[in-house]
């Protein structure tokens, strides 16, 4: 299954066009984003035999973010070995994480105005939270997840490593500086959930690819720790790490400038794209 959010509400997302799940199922199921991802199975048990006659077509720059008000955003530093490496560090022996804060989250299309600073991109696969739970074990982490969408960690650099040591959270939770989607792929869809591929551009000139099975701790892994301490909830997200080629390790720097575009795909689930200002 395929589901994103349009006007606030949850939908399904298939090639016939979107199935708003409240109005399909006759307000068996519910609109609202959260209360859905807390009773997925049963929208996936709807989705499962739904009738797509009346499905609408659609324009992707109008979805919101899937989970446009999540509780919780994880986002977990430095997972990826080429890019400890460049940020000069060993790779870590448990999950660093820290927060964006929920405010910053965003849909899919839109346009981020930058801050004062150094503004630099970072694409992540983002784990989506469904059913969740408390101390889940990473065999169990799959079931407790909604599936896997797309985003971009954006952050400003001189706030993010400003002090000693470092708070990473406030750096990274400007307003828009959680793109995601545009749609949630499920794992029952993806032949190796643990291995998807992605890719990033600004202005048409390619920056960063990855696939997730480069991974240090594996979205099991990270499902297992995070929930060691908090409960996750439906609809909280997990941005699994940015592999090599952000702007601050490049020779010279680099960093986002008004007038750029920034695109970033992901096997399966679509592309996303920031307009800087
Ligand atoms: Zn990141």
């Amino acid at each position: 299954m395929r589901f994103g959010c349009r006007h606030g509400r949850f939908v399904l997302v298939g090639h016939a066009g979107v199935l708003d799940l409240a109005d399909a199922s006759g307000g068996a199921l519910p609109s609202d984003p959260l209360e859905a991802l807390a009773r997925l199975g049963e929208a996936r048990s709807f989705a499962a035999t739904a009738d797509w006659t009346d499905a609408g077509p659609y324009d992707p720059a109008e979805l919101d973010a899937p989970v446009p008000r999540p509780r919780q955003v994880f986002a977990v530093a430095l997972n990826y070995r080429p890019h400890a490496a460049e940020a000069g560090f060993s790779p870590p022996a448990q999950p660093l994480v820290f927060t964006k804060f929920p405010s910053c989250i965003t849909g899919p299309d839109v346009d981020v105005t930058l801050p004062p600073g150094n503004v630099d991109w970072e694409i992540e696969v983002v784990a989506v939270v469904g059913a969740g739970g408390f101390r889940l074990d990473r065999d169990g982490a799959w079931a407790a997840l909604a599936g896997l969408t797309l985003g971009q960690d954006l952050s400003e650099r001189q706030v993010q490593l400003a002090g000693t040591p470092p708070q990473f959270s406030l750096g990274k939770s400007f307003p828009g500086f959680g793109p995601t989607g545009p749609v949630v792929v499920t794992p029952d869809e993806l032949a190796d959930p643990d291995d998807i591929g992605f890719e990033s551009l600004v202005d048409g000139e390619p920056l960063q690819r990855g696939r997730t099975s480069e991974m240090i701790f594996p979205v099991p892994d990270l499902v297992e720790y995070i929930s060691s301490v908090c409960p996750l909830l439906p609809g909280d997200l997990i941005f699994t790490g940015t592999p090599a080629g952000v702007g601050n390790r490049m020779q010279p720097p680099r960093f986002l400038a008004p007038g750029q575009t920034l695109v970033s795909r992901m096997e399966h689930v679509g592309e996303i794209r920031q307009r800087f200002h």
